[in-house]
């Protein structure tokens, strides 16, 4: 068994791609899935989202491990990941990301370092998620080359698919020359509002654009997601029973269901 990994990816910020990957994984690991969690964006957010308050004191974050894969050296089994009480593993993230993302682009084969570094921890999980930055650099490149899929998240507001073509030029960009397998696993509808007629326009507008590509399950706009990142909790612990979590839950057995 190999993992299945999944870029979360949308350069447009604010558009739930952090939310997605904690709730998600989450909700996956909650049916007996072995699940890593990569933050990949120097922001962090996704580390501090899931409680770890202050990511830059980690000795061993993402920054190091891609610093000693690049250096063609191999981390040791499990160096840096944490395991989150939610049954999840964190490989987490911290700003010195940014420097690193620089350092990136002198290293031979810089775009495929984090495929490197994912390689050997494939055996051990069922689903690797990447929390992808929100713009189309080098570390975006690197999730797209190690990822087997990619898992877009769009936001039900004015200009929802804008910035969509720019990243599915750089899909297939990755896939002709690192990546022939790489394609779009999923579009995810995310902040969706029922009452509003926009969001059934974005929803109608999406569903037009990818067909079946477009999962069951939209995300709903509610308080709880737009709070539980501040109190460093998932949705699953912040408000368990709510429209928020259950969604995300839903969205985990369309996951499994698309194998
Ligand atoms: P990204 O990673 O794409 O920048 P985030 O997942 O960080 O996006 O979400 C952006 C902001 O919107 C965060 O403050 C988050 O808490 C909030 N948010 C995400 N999804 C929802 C939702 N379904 N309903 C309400 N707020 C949400
Ligand atoms: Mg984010």
């Amino acid at each position: 068994m190999s993992a299945t990994i999944l870029a979360i990816a949308n350069q447009k910020g604010g558009v739930g791609k952090t939310t997605t990957t904690a709730n998600l994984g989450i909700g996956l690991a909650r049916t007996g899935k072995r699940v890593l969690l990569i933050d990949a964006d120097p922001q962090a957010s996704l580390t501090i989202s899931l409680g770890y308050a202050n990511p830059d004191n980690f000795p061993v974050t993402l920054t190091q491990l891609l610093q000693v894969t690049a250096q063609i050296g191999t981390p040791r089994p499990g160096e840096g990941i944490l395991h989150h009480a939610e049954g999840v593993d964190l490989l987490p993230s911290s700003i010195e990301l940014c420097s690193m993302e620089m350092t990136l682009i002198n290293v031979l084969s810089r775009e495929t370092t984090m495929k490197r570094l994912l390689e050997p921890m494939k055996k051990q999980y069922d689903y690797i998620l990447i929390d992808c930055p929100p713009s189309l650099g080098l570390l975006t490149v690197n999730a797209l080359v190690a990822a087997d899929k990619l898992l877009i998240p769009i936001q039900c507001e004015f200009y929802a698919l804008e910035g969509v073509t720019k990243l599915l030029e750089s899909m297939k960009r990755v896939k002709s020359r690192l990546n022939p397998t790489l394609d779009i696993y999923g579009i995810l509808l995310t902040m969706y509002d029922s009452r509003t007629t926009l969001s059934k326009q974005v929803v109608d507008e999406v569903r037009e654009y990818f067909g079946r590509l477009v999962f069951a399950t939209p995300i709903p706009r509610t308080v709880k997601l737009s709070e539980a990142p501040s109190f460093g909790q998932p949705i699953t612990q912040y408000d368990p029973k709510g429209r928020g979590a259950l969604s995300y839950i839903e969205l985990a057995k369309e996951v499994i269901a698309r194998g």
